[in-house]
């Protein structure tokens, strides 16, 4: 029943390529039916190369995207490479005796397959103008029409990007400025302290409970950093990134704040899972094969990643190294100073090198006396050119960007020799704040502010 349930189902959303389908349910060898696809795709793509003016030219652009990622994961090439072919699922799902020994698929799976169809056939219905109006003209009129059409397009933009809130808007630093008293009061701290990179490092919400105390958490959001904390798994969100966040847990506004370093229960478990399984890696950016010395990591002829620190003041649950990291802010995360020195001394004789990307963990941890000594033996490299540094601080922790520490990089930024750049990463326009602001300031009144 389930069986069949399944296959009408499929059947239904293959209907959508009626040759697909055909080939599909034929009673073809696999190997015969990847070829047939395959000339199915190319036929198709080249058909959309026809001047069909009744197609919408973003709705073209999405057939031959939508057909060159068939092409891809129908290939033997990316099965082999992904050890999964889902030719092979679709033929049992569609051919299998029974469907036990496969997984079903789920409501997301025919989804994606229905509207990577619609791609391929150009039928998604995004854009429900035929073409814009403005081609069938020239001159004024054409200009004219473009410019309504333009304004449409900036209104629908502008009201998408309006529902979400910025922590600059005047409500929402007034809510904030409450959600700092709040804190400052929990932990018996004043207004001095606060401004003080320091107090806020040594009092990291680390745990369940205090962060309950502090913010109203869902009952999942509890129940995972808990968890969290009983699997080892680093977890930590500082003072200042904490007042960021709504006290009620209805997260209408604070979601994506909250969803970045609350981890779910499914987030937990898998880390768990990974973690401790043999036959699986978190290392999905493959740091091991790319790293010919501790501390520095290669992908590119001439730009290298070095990390003179693995741990951060709080961690974002979709950091690609939270898997190396120990713990959240943790005393034994800096490189030993041998081993960084011998990581310089790699850069050194390694003179293709012309770019450095000083990334971790977040580098602006470190003390200004060791950053500074880092972009001292740095600078005196001649064929480094660049050095970037990859820091979240100006949004996690904004009281570390001191008037000293910017001043103290800023000594070795000397533009057509050797040029420092920060780069640091906003996620959602809720964590711009007035102090965020502020610390990407200092350093671009330097001249030296990234993205
Ligand atoms: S700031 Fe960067 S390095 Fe640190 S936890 Fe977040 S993603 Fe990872």
């Amino acid at each position: 029943m389930r069986k069949e349930r399944v296959k009408a189902r499929l059947r239904r959303v293959l209907g959508i390529a009626p040759a697909l389908k055909e080939i599909m349910l034929s009673s073809d060898p696999v190997g015969h039916k990847r070829k047939k696809i395959g000339n199915f795709l190319a036929q198709t793509e080249v058909a959309s190369f026809d001047d069909d003016k009744s197609i919408h030219s973003l709705e073209w652009v999405l057939t031959r995207d939508a057909n060159r990622t068939l092409s891809n994961i129908f290939s033997a090439r990316s099965e082999s490479l992904a050890g999964y072919s889902l030719l092979n699922y679709l033929n049992e799902l569609l051919h299998g005796e029974h469907l036990t020994d496969i997984p079903e698929p789920k409501p997301g799976f025919f989804a994606e397959l229905e509207h990577l169809l619609k791609g391929v056939m150009g039928k998604t219905g995004v854009y429900p103008e035929k073409t814009p109006a403005f081609l069938n003209y020239e001159g004024a009129k054409a200009a004219k029409l473009r410019s309504a059409d333009l304004t449409r397009m900036a209104r629908t933009a502008q009201r998408f990007l309006g529902r979400y809130d910025s922590g600059l808007d005047d409500d929402v630093i007034r809510k904030r400025s409450l959600n700092k008293s709040r804190i400052l009061k929990y932990f018996r701290a004043t207004e001095l302290e606060w401004e003080d990179w320091k107090w806020h490092t040594r009092h990291i919400i680390r745990d369940a409970d205090t962060l309950n105390d502090l913010i109203k958490l869902t009952d999942d959001e509890y129940r995972a950093v808990k968890l969290a904390g009983e699997y080892k798994i680093p977890f930590g969100i500082t003072p200042y990134y904490l007042s960021l966040m709504d006290y009620e847990p209805s997260r209408e506004y604070d979601y994506a704040v909250r969803a970045q370093v609350i981890p779910s229960l499914y987030y937990v478990e898998k880390m768990r899972y990974f973690r401790d399984s043999e036959e699986h890696s978190m290392d999905f950016m493959l740091e091991r094969d790319t790293s010919p010395i501790e501390g520095i990591t290669r992908r590119y002829p001439m730009i290298v990643i070095l990390k003179p620190v693995l741990t951060c003041p709080q961690i974002c649950v979709y950091c690609q190294r939270n898997w190396e990291m120990e713990d959240v802010y943790s005393s034994n995360a800096a490189l030993t100073r041998e081993r960084l020195e011998k990581a310089i001394e790699w850069i050194e004789v390694t003179e293709e090198i012309n770019e450095v990307l000083i990334t971790g963990g977040d580098p602006l941890l470190l003390s200004n006396a060791r950053i500074e000594n880092l972009l001292f033996r740095l600078s005196r490299i001649k064929h480094v050119e660049r050095i970037r540094i990859g820091t979240r601080t100006p949004v996690t922790l904004p009281q570390r960007i001191t008037d000293s520490l910017v001043r103290d990089i800023n000594h070795f930024h000397n533009p057509g020799k050797r040029e420092i750049i920060i780069v640091t990463h906003f996620e959602h326009p809720y964590e711009i704040t007035p102090q965020a602001l502020e610390a990407v300031q200092k350093f671009r009144r330097y001249g030296i502010g990234g993205i």
